[in-house]
C-alpha cells in the first residue's frame, strides 16, 4: 500500500472541512475523487501532500508515517517529512508554472533544486518527458506562449521529472476550454496504462468511469460512497451520490 490515511480531520475557522476521512491507495491504482464544490476534495489532497496540516488523524505514505495524532506521535521530523514529499507529486488546476522561466527551465530547475541532480542529466530527462508529452519543439517557449492544454502537459512533465510514486491531480482540466480537456485526459490515461499510481479529483465523470479503478464520492467533508466505477456510476445506492450524478446527465 502506498498511501494510508486514517480518520483525518481538518477544520478552518471552527468549521469541519474533513470529518474522519479514511482512504487507502495501492500501488498502480487509479483513484478518482468526485463530489460537489466545497466538499473538501482540495483540502484532502493538500493534507496528503503536506500543503496543509491535519488537526488529527494518521497518514502513512510509502511506509513512512507522516503524522499520527492517535498515538501521540504528531507530525514526523522534518527529515522524514521531506523524504515523504519526494514520494508525491501534485498537479494543480492552474498549472503553476514559473512564467519567467522557459518550458525547459521549468522542468530542469525542479529536478536540480528538489533532487539535487546535475543540470545535464536533468535536461536530458526533461527533453525525454517533453517528447513524451509531444512538446519537444516547445522547450524554449515561455508558458504564456502556450495553450492551457500545453501548459498543463508541461506541469505534468515537471511533476513526472521528480519520479513521484504517487501523482495527485486537483481538477487538472477545470481551467481548460473543453476542446483542450481531451489532450490532458489522454496523457493521464496513458500514465494509467503505465501503472502510475494516481489520485485524481475530477468533474469529468465519463473519464473517471473509464480510467479509475476506484471512485470516491465526497460530500460535506465525508466519503459518502466508494467503489468500482460500475458500482458508483452504474449501480448508485446512496441518495446523495445519485443526486450529484444527476447533474452530469
Ligand atoms: P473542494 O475542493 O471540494 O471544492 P475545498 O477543499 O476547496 O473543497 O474546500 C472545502 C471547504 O473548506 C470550503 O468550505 C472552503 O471554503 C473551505 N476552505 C478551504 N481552504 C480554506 C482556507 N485556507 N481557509 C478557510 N477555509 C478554507
Ligand atoms: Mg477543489
Amino acid at each position: 500500500m502506498l498511501l494510508k490515511a486514517e480518520k483525518i480531520r481538518k477544520e478552518f475557522d471552527n468549521t469541519s472541512v474533513l470529518k474522519d476521512i479514511s482512504l487507502e491507495v495501492n500501488e498502480g491504482e487509479v483513484v478518482a475523487i468526485i463530489g460537489p464544490s466545497g466538499s473538501g476534495k482540495s483540502t484532502l489532497l493538500r493534507c496528503l501532500t503536506q500543503l496543509e496540516k491535519v488537526d488529527s488523524g494518521r497518514i502513512e505514505v510509502c511506509d513512512n508515517v507522516m503524522v499520527d495524532t492517535y498515538s501521540g506521535f504528531g507530525y514526523a521530523d522534518n527529515k522524514t517529512l521531506h523524504k515523504i514529499i519526494l514520494e508525491v507529486g501534485l498537479v494543480f488546476q492552474n498549472f503553476n508554472l514559473f512564467p519567467h522561466y522557459s518550458v525547459l527551465r521549468n522542468i530542469v530547475d525542479a529536478q536540480v533544486k528538489v533532487l539535487g541532480i546535475d543540470k545535464n542529466t536533468a535536461k536530458e530527462k526533461a527533453l525525454s518527458l517533453l517528447e513524451k508529452m509531444n512538446l519537444r519543439d516547445r522547450a524554449n517557449a515561455y508558458p504564456c506562449e502556450l495553450s492551457g492544454g500545453q501548459q498543463q502537459r508541461i506541469a505534468i512533465a515537471r511533476a513526472l521529472a521528480l519520479n513521484p510514486r504517487i501523482l495527485f491531480f486537483d481538477e487538472p482540466t477545470s481551467a481548460l476550454d473543453p476542446e483542450l480537456t481531451g489532450e490532458i485526459l489522454k496523457v493521464i490515461r496513458s500514465l494509467a496504462e503505465e501503472h502510475m499510481t494516481m489520485v485524481i479529483v475530477t468533474h469529468e465523470m465519463a473519464f473517471a468511469r473509464d480510467v479509475a479503478d476506484r471512485v470516491i464520492f465526497m460530500d460535506e467533508g465525508v466519503i459518502v460512497e466508494q467503489g468500482t466505477p460500475d458500482e458508483v456510476f452504474g449501480n448508485t445506492v446512496n441518495e446523495r451520490t445519485k443526486s450529484f450524478l444527476q447533474r452530469f446527465n
